[in-house]
């Protein structure tokens, strides 16, 4: 039986949009949030808003922060953008995309929203073997924050469930489950998401976001739905 309200934080990239499917499929109304955080790839909230409207979202409200997120990384300042030829040049270590408490204030105020929409259920596309090394992407930092969601807005510790169905998955078998979850709308849908740090429709295939969702798909044995989109290098 679905249940019947739940909360997506939809960033218009591959793995926010296999969660939102995956809520959809649990949950009777999904509704989501993306932020404008003044991200160098606009056309990521291009990607969340059509998105929404394709797997007919409940709701879907953009979130304008501006530029409260400062730091080093070339996704919230000029810094340049690092660039690789393979999986294998990215060092280990966090990532110089890192961008310090950005799931701390997304997760805050999905507590917001869900609070206001009554929704104790939030979905979050975070996964550990992204291997950049966000600490805010660990199943650790999620049980903090379930924990003070729910003590600071609720004074009960765990009333908000946040739900991360990626988290110990690689790339290939989260393509697979978004092959499961989307069936025959796969390619439509995966088409419209955007995951390129450099903000390149089709992805610049150079970047670490590009590298890893390319090592993922091939992996998994799948086209990239995207890959159509790609200038030749
Ligand atoms: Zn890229």
């Amino acid at each position: 039986m679905k249940r019947s309200k739940a909360l997506c934080i939809l960033s218009g990239g591959q793995d926010s949009t296999t969660c939102a499917a995956l809520a959809c499929q649990q949950f009777d109304e999904v509704h989501a949030i993306t932020f404008d955080y003044g991200q160098r790839h606009v056309v990521e909230l291009e990607s969340a808003i059509a998105i929404a409207k394709s797997l007919n979202l409940t709701s879907h409200e953009i979130i304008q922060l501006g530029p409260i997120l400062k730091g080093t990384s070339p996704l919230v300042s000029d810094t340049p953008l690092e660039q690789y030829n393979s999986t294998e040049e990215v060092s280990e270590g966090v990532e110089s995309t890192f961008v310090p408490a950005r799931n701390i204030l997304f997760l805050t105020l999905a507590g917001n929203r869900a609070a206001v929409l009554g929704i104790k259920d939030i979905f979050i596309g975070v996964c550990e073997a992204d291997f950049a090394g966000y600490y805010d992407c660990r199943q650790l930092f999620i049980d903090a924050m379930s924990h003070a969601l729910g003590e600071g807005i609720w004074g009960v510790p765990d009333s908000f469930v946040i739900h991360t169905p990626l988290m110990k998955l690689t790339k290939a078998e989260s393509v697979h489950l978004a092959v499961e979850v989307l069936g025959d709308r796969f390619e439509e849908i995966l088409a419209l998401t955007h995951t390129c740090y450099a903000g390149t429709k089709g992805g610049c295939g150079k970047c670490h976001a590009c590298l890893i969702r390319d090592r993922g798909f091939s992996e998994a044995g799948f086209v990239d739905p995207i890959w159509k989109f790609r200038q030749p290098q």
